[in-house]
């Protein structure tokens, strides 16, 4: 039977970490980290990431602004507000909220955000820096899946990553933060399964990393005896928050395995705080 990947308790060690960097700054004067979220809909701050980042912006003494927008503000207007923002000293990371409304993409804003603002690694200059390995702030889930294999000591040198999933904001950067580890990192996704190909590559995973949005997707059986397993996903089924992996069989072949929830979510959030205090000591010279 698998042990638990327990995100809640990485997320926890990291947490006192940042809290206790960010009191530092406050002591010495160099005056609080700030991030802004801007969401473009209605009831922003009743959304459940929303009050995610403000509790852990809160628990770990970072100013944290929610800026909301109309349903339909126009692509002008919100990179307008956006580079206002850019000109504003007193913020230091920004993260625009996703999903956007229809006809908004982030990928066509992102870029009118500062490279040196872009708290979600997300900016095609930070995705460029992964690339080139220089990378300083890196897109959160993707940075969290690695955390996580890295707390529980998992090796990705020269090991089968199998990634399924192949979204900007997860699987590709993850397939680049594997390849950085020096795994020999696979990439599955729509086409993989479409050519019946998915339970092959799946089967030979030595680390599995799922993040595709589709409820048990990912057979138990198919899960190589002692595999590390990270569930990405997060789906309702049935009243419940369920994985893309069939927990309850793959948990009995799997060596580690994420819980969902628990797993790589509580992760995510910290580390798109710790991206916001890596921008803010870059911003004051400190890094
Ligand atoms: P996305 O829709 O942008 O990408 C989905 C990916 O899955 C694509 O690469 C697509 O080709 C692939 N895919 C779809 N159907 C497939 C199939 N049958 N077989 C193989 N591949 C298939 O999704 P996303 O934004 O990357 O999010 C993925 C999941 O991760 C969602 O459940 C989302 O809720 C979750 N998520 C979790 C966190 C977290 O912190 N835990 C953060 C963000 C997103």
């Amino acid at each position: 039977m698998a042990a638990l990947l327990d995100g809640r308790k990485v997320a926890s060690i990291i947490k006192d970490c940042l809290k206790k960097e960010t009191a530092l700054f406050k002591e010495k004067g160099l005056g609080v980290p700030t991030l802004v979220s801007l969401c473009v809909g209605e009831d922003c701050g009743s959304t459940l990431y929303a009050k995610a980042q403000a509790q852990a912006a809160l628990e770990m003494g970072i100013d944290y602004r929610l800026i909301g927008f109309e349903k339909g503000i126009s692509k002008d207007s919100l990179i307008a507000e956006i580079k206002k923002i850019n000109n504003d000293p007193s913020v230091h990371g920004v993260i625009i909220q996703t999903p956007l409304p229809l006809g908004l993409k982030l990928r066509d804003v992102i870029s009118f955000c500062s490279p040196l603002k872009d708290a979600e690694g997300m900016h095609p200059e930070n995705l460029g820096r992964l690339v080139l390995e220089n990378d300083f702030v890196v897109p959160c889930t993707a940075q969290a899946c690695i955390e996580l294999l890295k707390s529980y000591k998992v090796k990705l040198y020269g090991r089968d990553v199998v990634i399924v999933g192949h979204s900007e904001i997860i699987g590709k950067p993850l397939s680049l933060l594997a390849l950085k580890n020096l795994a020999t990192s696979t990439v599955c996704h729509i086409a993989t399964s479409q050519a019946k190909k998915l339970r092959d590559h799946v089967k030979r995973a030595e680390v599995l990393i799922v993040a595709v949005g589709k409820p048990h997707l990912i057979k138990g059986a198919w899960i190589k005896k002692g595999a590390v397993v990270v569930d990405v996903g997060i789906n309702r089924l049935k009243g419940k928050i369920v994985g893309d992996v069939e927990f309850k069989t793959a948990e009995k072949r799997a060596s580690l395995i994420t819980p969902v929830p628990g797993g790589v979510g509580p992760l995510t959030v910290v580390l798109l705080m710790k991206n916001t205090l890596e921008l803010f000591k870059r911003a004051k010279g400190l890094s």
